[in-house]
């Protein structure tokens, strides 16, 4: 069996014992004589599958007592007004720091249903820093502060949290949860997609402090209100069973193989070195992201040649290295090197650019 190295931006790669083991417990989940697809989300087995995953992110990521943690579907994307709908309801204003793609249709969306304002964007350096912020533009009394932690596609990651006060801060994390210990205190509310380091695409994951919940619009939607999940342990519908189930398996892979987020880091720290250093050295290749805030999960570069790209990448893939290709809106490369990512995929990587610079001079 030949796999590959995946570096997708996700859905994305899964750490292998976790997929051994789902292959394992396929179709006889732990002598039910079913899959876990298969079950009834009200049976007992469903029900200490998503409460021990529950537990285990609660226990993994250290969530304190006052956030509810839900298990929800629609994508982060979801997210972007449901966040709104649920929190833009005090002064009916929030705050964004347009950081990319993704924070500015978090934006976007939310503006849709109060006074939103960018305080800061890094737009005119195509998203290659986190710009610096200024307290003086924050919204004294707005509803919420929204960041977009890592921004995937650019590749920057916020090092260091805004400072905003009483203001909840509100953070998608879809790209750098779990990669390293996060202070969720912090927080008013997080979200994530699952698909780039906790499991499989249809899980939507929300950490959100109980004082903010139950203050949605009238005219929110049952299933986009957060009080709806809360009140029913993420059961008022079909939640996603599967990827909930996979996410617990990752959650026990971290917990009891990695030996927890601090370790996950150090871990991620050293990989994310790798690229970096071979980067700073290269004379062909070169990363796009401003050193001081350069993420540990995405990593754009380029060559400055676009056929040059182009040929890295198809000569990448032929040696079993898939999915380097930048996004469509930045061009070049890019290597996402999630969790699941062996430190030997980046070793390799490194290897085979180095190659490819000698041959290419
Ligand atoms: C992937 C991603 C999204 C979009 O997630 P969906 O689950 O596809 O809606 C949003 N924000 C960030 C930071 C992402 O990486």
């Amino acid at each position: 069996m030949a796999r590959v190295y995946n570096f997708s931006a996700g859905p994305s790669i899964l750490p292998e014992s976790v997929l051994r083991k789902a292959a394992g417990e396929m179709l006889d989940y732990q002598g039910s004589g079913q899959s876990v697809m298969e079950m009834s989300h009200r049976s007992k087995e469903y029900e200490t599958i998503i409460n021990g995953c529950e537990a285990l992110l609660r226990q993994v990521m250290a969530v304190p007592d006052n956030y509810k943690v839900l298990f929800l579907q629609g994508g982060a994307s979801s997210q972007f007004a449901m966040v709104p709908l649920n929190l833009l309801n005090g002064s009916g204003k929030a705050d964004f720091v347009i950081t990319g793609q993704w924070a500015k249709k978090a934006f976007q969306e939310a503006s849709r249903y109060g006074e939103c304002k960018a305080v800061a964007s890094s737009a005119d350096k195509t998203f290659s820093y986190i710009p610096k912020l200024n307290k003086a533009d924050f919204t004294p009394d707005a509803d919420y502060f929204h960041i977009c932690m890592n921004n995937t596609i650019y590749g920057t990651v916020f090092h260091e949290l805004p400072d905003t006060g009483d203001v909840p801060l509100v953070a998608d994390l879809s790209s750098c949860i779990l990669s390293a210990p996060i202070d969720i205190s912090k927080f008013g509310l997080v979200y994530a997609g699952a698909q780039k380091n906790m499991g499989p695409a249809g899980l939507t994951v929300v950490i959100v402090r109980e004082d903010l919940l139950g203050k949605a619009r009238e005219s929110t939607p049952t299933m986009f209100n957060y009080v709806t999940h809360a009140d029913n342990g993420s059961m008022y519908n079909t939640p996603p069973t599967y990827a909930i189930y996979i996410c617990k398996l990752v959650l026990e892979w971290i917990k009891n193989d990695i030996g927890g987020l601090a370790e996950m880091e150090k871990i991620n720290r050293k990989k994310a070195q790798i690229l970096y250093d071979f980067l700073d050295s290269s004379k062909l290749f070169k990363g796009t992201v401003v050193k001081e805030d350069r993420s540990l999960m995405n990593i754009p570069f380029i060559t400055g040649d676009e056929e040059m790209d182009k040929k890295f990448v198809a000569q990448a893939k032929e040696a079993g290295f898939v999915n380097l290709k930048g996004h469509r809106s930045v061009g070049g490369m890019r290597a996402s090197i999630y969790n699941a990512m062996p430190t030997e995929g980046v070793e390799k990587l490194v290897e085979l650019m180095s190659k490819f610079e000698a041959q290419n001079k």
